[in-house]
């Protein structure tokens, strides 16, 4: 697929592939722009029904608390898993970040979450003073260029397990890792707009 994209464009993804993104709560609307600009085909996933057609799903930002509750009562919670078991990529952005991960910090009692991400993510993690944030980046991995990200209430990943690759810190702080074909970060590269972490989740198990 990669050399594919570089007789084209860059920027030009496989037009046979559609990714998902998940759309019960959140900031899902600026992953399908992004998606689209890259000249990826987008769908919104509500149902199990709408995860059937996709080959990838991205878990945008938003409450993970509501995103968790949304999950179970559509039957998505179930249904992920499976998909994710099976070999599916997935990408948590913040809440989704959270809503991966095995164990979370700061959470609800009740929080539902997929937990298969082994990390653990302390919500709200970022003081008062700066807990939204935008800024730019470098991470080697994805690309050659710094990278504009916003930090929005972000929480902050730790104890990653064996199996989790850290792509990014920020400081001391975990920002952003992959699990083979998992994949999450704390914060948004979709906000300003940004296209190089869309573009390495497109490619991610086709190299
Ligand atoms: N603070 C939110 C949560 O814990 C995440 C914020 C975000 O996704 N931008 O769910």
């Amino acid at each position: 697929m990669w050399r594919a994209c570089q007789r084209t464009s860059v920027w030009q993804v496989e037009a046979f592939s559609m990714t998902g993104v998940l759309a019960l709560q959140g900031d899902f609307a600026e992953h399908v722009r992004v998606l689209e600009a890259l000249g990826e085909k987008a769908t919104l996933v509500r149902l199990p029904a709408d995860l059937a057609k996709v080959e990838r799903l991205i878990i945008p930002g938003g409450e993970s608390t509501t995103i968790g509750k949304l999950l179970e009562q559509s039957g998505l919670l179930t249904a992920i898993k499976k998909r994710a078991k099976a070999g599916m990529p997935i990408w948590g952005t913040c809440a989704g970040a959270i809503v991966l991960a095995k164990h979370i910090e700061g959470g609800r009692a009740d929080q539902k979450s997929l937990g298969l991400l082994d990390i653990t993510a302390r919500r709200n993690a970022y003081g008062r003073q700066q807990e939204s944030f935008e800024t730019s980046i470098m991470i080697p991995t994805i690309s050659k260029k710094k990278i504009a990200v916003a930090f929005i209430r972000a929480p902050i990943l730790t104890r990653p397990g064996k199996a989790v690759k850290v792509l990014a810190t920020r400081g001391k702080e975990i920002i952003a890792v992959q699990q083979g074909d998992l994949l999450a970060t704390t914060f948004h590269p979709e906000i300003p707009g940004s296209k190089q972490f869309h573009y390495y989740f497109l490619n991610m198990g086709s190299h």
